[in-house]
């Protein structure tokens, strides 16, 4: 560690040089108690930034270690301080003033959501902000004053801002934690209670526009209400301000595992209540308004994704043979239709072990959902390829124990199938399971049920190492994000458009290194796709999300990565364009 003075010697020294002059600041000093390390240097002004840390011992940090005492603790107060630093880095930030990135700080903080993430690392003897500087330049030199200014006064400010307890609403930074503390709870509850997800009364489904994941403003919004017979109270470790003062339970609906169907009428918030159990996966921030909103970890959001590329999948229980007896049996397509791709999205999941799938109508292909008596009078089973998953579906829980939530306003055939039944009636849940059932009686349907043979299990696949090539030009290894929706791994673009449970860009940068990983470590030969990546899973959870960075050591770190489920590094495995893989039958 050197002192403050070595940093503002080295500046002078380099005023007005060429910016590679920069790279001399690489190294640590002691600014005032504040560290900064100086870990990457970015090559020129418009380069991506450099990486700085900027790190409080525990004494100056002094948070309460009761807010980071385990690990969804520490997890939610990371999270939480990257926002602090983010704010407090806000009126800091001058980027505009010089070239490029000049000015510019910045750390990655999340948004609705609460992930375990590299960009605040809290530890029992320090804590640490992970912060991209733009160096500031004038053209393409050194402007040693400016850069003296943020490293030796913005960013020791920033940190004690954003980092130090002391300068922090103690009240708030609390109940964040113990916000997601709950959450957690409640999710650990689920399997208990026999339930696949949680809506607690109150809660704010709705977003503000359909660009904006924040809140419907409260006087827009119908909060939640749950019908009494599917209600249910779970206790929490942390009591929480109520609408009836401070509450140790958390009430609401309770979705039985099984199958269950939303109905309801258009636009009376039935896709809504999915896309809020879709993101129940992940924990949300105060205020969000889906903080009661809470799902099992391993459920599912299936849609049909036309032009997916699908390598070597069994849909044959969904899809049979196709016209000029092609089989499905090992199914790959490079340009996947509405159904087949919704078939391979399903047996996908179910290789990776999902406990429940999330369907809407709206995003389903209808000949995959349904087959009516009519067309079944019309087009003989002969020659129809799908078996409809209103035919599998009740199949998929007894059998395989994988529940269902289906909205569904369009088709009453599923109410054969239902176990619940929710109908949405102005944005309010009820429990139509009983009018379901009887209307089910009164109007049979003429349909047959079409299953040319019984749901086998799902066949794990093992991916050939080396049809992984991360290499672009003269690099060994270039794997990026671009925005949410793609990772540009090596010369393959992966479409993550339809993955819909990726929720925060940095988590697509994660599962470009996590692939990579996978196939560096775990991926040899034997080991199914589902074995690797969940090595990979329990590996970061061993060794934190860190190790990610391929030119990770000790001290050189990656500010911008969110943690991905199985899930998402699977599915984004297959849609490589050049994944070769083989059933293992
Ligand atoms: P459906 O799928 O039943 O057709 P949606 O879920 O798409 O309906 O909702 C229709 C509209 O109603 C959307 O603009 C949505 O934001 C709004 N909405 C949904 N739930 C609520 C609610 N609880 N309060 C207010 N508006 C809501
Ligand atoms: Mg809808």
């Amino acid at each position: 560690m050197k002192p403050a003075e070595a940093l503002r010697g080295i500046l002078n020294r380099i005023d007005g040089r060429g910016y590679k002059a920069y790279k001399d600041l690489q190294g640590s000093y002691d600014v005032e108690g504040v560290e900064i390390h100086v870990d990457h240097v970015q090559g020129d002004p418009f380069a991506a930034p450099s990486r700085i840390r900027v790190r409080l011992p525990r004494e100056t940090a002094g948070c309460p270690p009761e807010l980071f005492s385990n690990r969804v603790r520490r997890l939610a107060l990371e999270d939480v301080l990257a926002r602090r630093v983010r704010e407090a880095a806000g009126p800091a930030s001058r980027q505009g003033r010089g070239t490029g990135k000049s000015g510019l700080i910045a750390i990655d903080a999340g948004a609705q959501e609460v992930l375990e993430r590299t960009a605040v690392v809290v530890e029992p003897d320090f804590v640490e902000a992970r912060l991209q500087v733009g160096l500031p330049a004038a053209g393409r030199r050194v402007l040693a004053r400016q850069a003296e200014r943020m490293l030796l006064a913005d960013l020791p400010a920033v940190a004690r801002r954003g980092l130090v307890h002391r300068n922090l609403p103690a009240e708030e930074i609390r109940r964040f934690v113990e916000c997601v503390e709950n959450q957690e709870h409640i999710r650990s509850r689920l399997d208990a209670l026999g339930l696949v997800a949680f809506v607690g009364d109150g809660a704010v489904l709705p977003r503000e526009t359909g660009a904006s994941d924040r809140p419907l403003p409260n006087d827009q919004a119908v909060a939640f209400r749950s019908p009494p017979s599917l209600r249910v109270e779970i206790p929490l470790p942390n009591p929480e301000p109520g609408p009836r003062g401070l509450s140790g339970a958390a009430t609401g609906m309770g979705v039985p595992a099984g199958v269950t169907l939303i109905a309801g009428g258009g636009y009376h918030g039935k896709s809504t209540l999915l896309r809020a159990l879709e993101r129940g996966v992940y924990p949300h921030v105060p205020g969000d308004g889906r903080e009661r909103v809470v799902t099992r970890k391993d459920v599912v959001k299936i849609r049909a994704e036309d032009g997916r590329r699908v390598e070597r999948v069994d849909i044959s229980p969904f899809v049979g043979a196709l016209p000029h007896g092609r089989s499905t049996e090992a199914f790959r397509t490079d340009d996947a239709s509405g159904s087949t791709s919704q078939a391979a999205n399903i047996v996908e999941a179910l290789e990776m072990g999902a406990s429940g799938l999330l369907l809407d109508e709206d995003t389903s292909a209808t000949n995959f959902m349904v087959r009516d008596a009519r067309m079944q009078a019309l087009v003989r089973k002969a020659f129809e390829p799908i078996t409809p998953f209103l035919d599998r579906v009740r199949e998929l829980w007894e059998t395989q124990r994988v529940s269902t939530i289906l909205v569904m306003g369009g088709c009453g055939d599923y109410l054969d199938v239902a176990d619940t039944v929710l109908m949405m009636r102005e944005y309010l849940p009820q429990d139509a399971t009983r009018e379901g059932r009887q209307v089910a009686r009164d109007l049979p349907s003429a349909r047959r049920p079409e299953t040319p043979a019984p749901l086998p299990p799902p066949v794990p696949r093992i991916p050939d190492p080396s049809s992984f090539d991360p290499s672009r030009g003269r690099k060994r290894v270039k794997i990026d994000a671009k925005g949410l929706e793609a990772i540009l791994y090596g010369r393959d673009r992966i479409d993550l458009r339809d993955v819909e449970q990726l929720v925060d860009v940095s988590q697509t940068r994660a599962v470009g290194l996590a692939i990579q990983l996978a196939v560096e470590r775990f991926f040899e030969s034997g080991t199914t796709l589902r074995e690797g990546v969940e090595a990979v899973d329990a590996f970061l959870d061993e060794k934190g999300l860190d190790v990610l960075d391929p030119f990770f050591r000790p001290g050189r770190h990656p500010g911008n990565l969110a943690r991905p489920r199985p899930f998402e590094i699977a599915a984004s495995v297959n849609r490589l364009r050049s994944l070769d893989i083989e059933q293992k039958r």
